[in-house]
């Protein structure tokens, strides 16, 4: 076994990486950029080596820098995680020359299965299911007409060099194929710098399925048990699990042999991945191989008790698999769901800033992989994952319980995140169903027509947590405010009903408190359904609460301004405006305050840089219109027109950085 090796990568995965190797005894030497001085993977490895300034290119995609590193610290071997360098064919060679291991496949193996194109002849060579489809690089408009013509449409332009979903369009009818096609190489030759695009036939309402596979090279090659990553977001996987509720032991085994005899057929060792699309009539058809340790590799590792990464190197040390393909088990179920930095109320721009507050949930059969602590910086610069919480269960239900209850738990501050999304998908009947597909975001949280009410447990639930410490608050002021004399006499124990009124936007609600504070003990009736409640002490003056309903234990995100309570709970995000009966009846007859804004300038709505302006002065523009193209954490997103009106003036030119509020437009309206 390597006695050192270098991590090729930051955030939650090179932490992750550097558990194993302390738990192997093998020392690590972490790289880092000038943004990640303090970052979490810097701060737990063994030594660290600063490589350059914060743009990617300059530091975690720079080979030559990492390679001196390597060489310098007299490291054995490279990991290079996830993403950056880590399917990158030259990047394997060139660490391969300086006479250190790549953690990872063969570099041939990296080149034949990165294309899509070639690694989709692979398939075919091995007996693999291809999606039906043209598996060469279209030439122009008409060529792609006439193949889509023998297809069917919908049809999917894909780039051979894809990855992340760039680049890929839907095309529904000939009408859309010529403008589809030019933003296709367009994105393309921005992403991948390269404009080979194919075309396969689109598979309507399909799952995402995958198998991991372990190679060593000593000719063994198994597969573990699938995943499932169907939730996903613009392509990109929101939430996976393991094993498929669409998958019986019969198309596990199909899948799993397939998978092997492709790994075969590209000289494939170490751990790596084959996609499958599965249609609804279960036919199962090969996406791509991803050459590397996937993001959502920890579900498998808490289903089969494996560390995928202690596989990883001791493949690379050249080890043989103690492991047999009738030796893989797995027990139970296993869900994950990624926590990025991005504001689903506003379209999912990035978000940055600095974690001021955090806690992370604990607990049997929870599992955290994170690269954040309190004091954290989150940068413009890399991918906005910042962790990825993982529970597991004897069924899925019990992992799905016990995903919303950690979720629950989570508390990030200082940035937005995607953590209550993510729990208002999970508590989704569909997704507790089973019933999933690659359509079912746009379909379940995108569809304003397709909005699901909360369970009224659930409200419940949060409306008694809200109103329970808004009346603590309210006592706690009240006592403050009596004369000295009257607390000297000892304070009168109280243990009297309380009503409040309690508007949660769609409903209102109706609140009985009857408590004994001193005991903590609360019966509270919401619309005349009964709960036992006991408080915690001293919990009130946190915006993270537990509290006991009726024997069990519950968690709370709030956040407070005088009678407003915002409440976060099983995917429930809301304020709750807390009213005293009296309160209320006036509440009625007050104005409604009116959101000022200012609608003739555009500000950005978030830190990053420039990429393009659409307009001109002078232009006349439409409310909605995008004006200016923004990139920010390796996403490039539309900042569109608050109103209708005439451009003024422009205040920003591509390549300029700016922060979130600068003015960047001024209308004249
Ligand atoms: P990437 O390299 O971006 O991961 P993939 O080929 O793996 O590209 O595709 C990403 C996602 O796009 C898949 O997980 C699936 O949801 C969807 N997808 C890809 N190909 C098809 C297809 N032919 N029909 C329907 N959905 C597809
Ligand atoms: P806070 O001040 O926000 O309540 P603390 O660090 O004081 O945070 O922790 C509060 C309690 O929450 C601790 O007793 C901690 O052990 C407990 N806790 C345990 N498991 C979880 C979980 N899954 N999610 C949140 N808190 C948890
Ligand atoms: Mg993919």
């Amino acid at each position: 076994m390597f006695e050192k090796i270098l991590i090729a990568n930051r955030g939650e995965i090179a932490v992750r990486i550097n558990r194993t190797c302390k738990k192997l005894g093998i020392a690590t030497v972490a790289v880092y950029s000038e943004a990640d001085t303090r970052s979490l993977h810097v701060l737990e490895a063994d030594e660290a080596v600063l490589i350059g300034k914060a743009p990617a290119t300059e530091s975690y995609l720079s080979m030559d820098k990492i390679i001196a590193a390597a060489l310098d610290h007299n490291c054995q071997a490279i990991h290079p995680g996830y993403g950056f360098l880590s399917e990158n064919a030259d990047f394997c060679t060139k660490v391969s020359d300086a006479g250190i291991v790549f953690i990872g496949p063969p570099d041939k193996a990296i080149a034949s299965m990165g294309d899509k194109l070639s690694s989709k002849a692979l398939a075919e060579k091995a007996g693999v299911p291809i999606v039906p489809g043209h598996a060469a690089a279209l030439k122009n408009a008409e060529d792609a007409l006439a193949i889509a013509d023998r297809i069917g449409y919908p049809v999917l332009l894909k780039p051979s060099a894809g990855g992340g979903g760039k680049g890929m369009r839907i095309v529904y009818s000939k009408d859309q194929m010529e403008s589809s096609l030019s933003s296709s190489i367009q994105e393309t030759k921005k992403a991948f710098g390269d404009d080979t695009i194919f075309m396969e036939k689109f598979i309507e309402n399909p799952r995402h399925v995958e198998i991991q596979v372990i190679a060593d090279s000593h000719g063994n090659t198994i597969y573990l048990v699938e995943r499932e990553c169907s939730i996903q977001r613009r392509y990109q996987k929101v939430i996976e699990e393991t094993p498929s509720p669409a998958v019986d032991e019969t198309l596990r085994r199909q899948m799993g042999e397939k998978a092997c005899a492709l790994a075969r057929e590209a000289g494939y060792t170490s751990a790596g991945t084959i996609e499958y699309i599965l249609g609804p009539d279960k036919n199962f058809y090969f996406l791509e191989m991803n050459t590397r340790l996937q993001v959502e590799h920890p579900v498998t590792e808490m289903v089969t008790g494996l560390d995928l990464v202690e596989l990883q190197l001791k493949i690379a040390a050249g080890e043989k698999l103690e492991l047999q393909q009738e030796d893989v088990h797995f027990q139970g179920w296993a869900i994950e769901a990624r926590i990025c930095a991005e504001d689903p109320s506003r379209g999912f721009i990035p978000s940055t800033g600095m974690i001021t507050r955090y806690y992370a949930p604990r607990g049997g059969n929870i599992r955290v992989d994170s690269g954040i602590q309190p004091g954290s910086v989150v940068s413009v610069y890399y991918d906005s994952m910042l962790a990825k919480v993982i529970t597991r269960g004897k069924t899925r239900e019990a992992a799905r319980t016990r995903m919303v209850n950690a979720l629950n738990g989570y508390h990030i501050e200082g940035l937005e995140t995607n953590l209550y999304y993510a729990n208002t998908i999970i508590n989704h009947p569909a997704f507790i169903r089973g019933d999933l597909s690659t359509d079912f975001i746009d379909q379940y949280m995108e569809n304003p027509n397709n909005a699901v009410k909360p369970l009224q447990e659930h409200m419940h639930h949060v409306v008694l947590a809200a109103t329970l410490i808004y009346h603590n608050r309210q006592s706690l002021i009240r006592h403050s405010l009596k004369p000295m004399t009257t607390l000297v006499g000892g304070a009168k124990k109280q243990k009297d009903e309380h009503l409040y009124v309690v508007n949660g936007g769609d409903d209102v609600y109706e609140l009985l408190l009857w408590g004994d504070p001193e005991k903590r003990l609360w019966i509270v009736f919401v619309d005349d359904h009964e709960y036992h409640v006991k408080t915690p002490d001293f919990e009130f003056y946190r915006r993270r609460l537990k509290l006991e309903i009726n024997g069990q234990a519950y968690r709370f995100r709030l956040d407070f301004s005088g009678n407003f309570i915002w409440g976060a709970y099983c995917g429930i995000t809301r304020t709750f405006e807390i009213y005293t009966p009296r309160e209320w009846a006036l509440a009625q007859y007050m104005p409604k305050p009116e959101k000022i804004t200012a609608d003739n300038i555009l500000e950005s709505p978030m830190p990053g840089l420039i990429v393009n302006v659409l307009a001109k002065k002078g232009d006349r523009v439409h409310r909605g219109q995008d004006l200016v193209i923004m990139e920010s954490m390796k996403m490039e997103s539309g900042v569109s027109s608050p109103c209708d009106g005439d451009i003024e003036e422009i205040l920003v030119e591509p390549g300029q950085a700016v922060e979130t509020g600068d003015v960047l437009i001024k209308f004249t309206v």
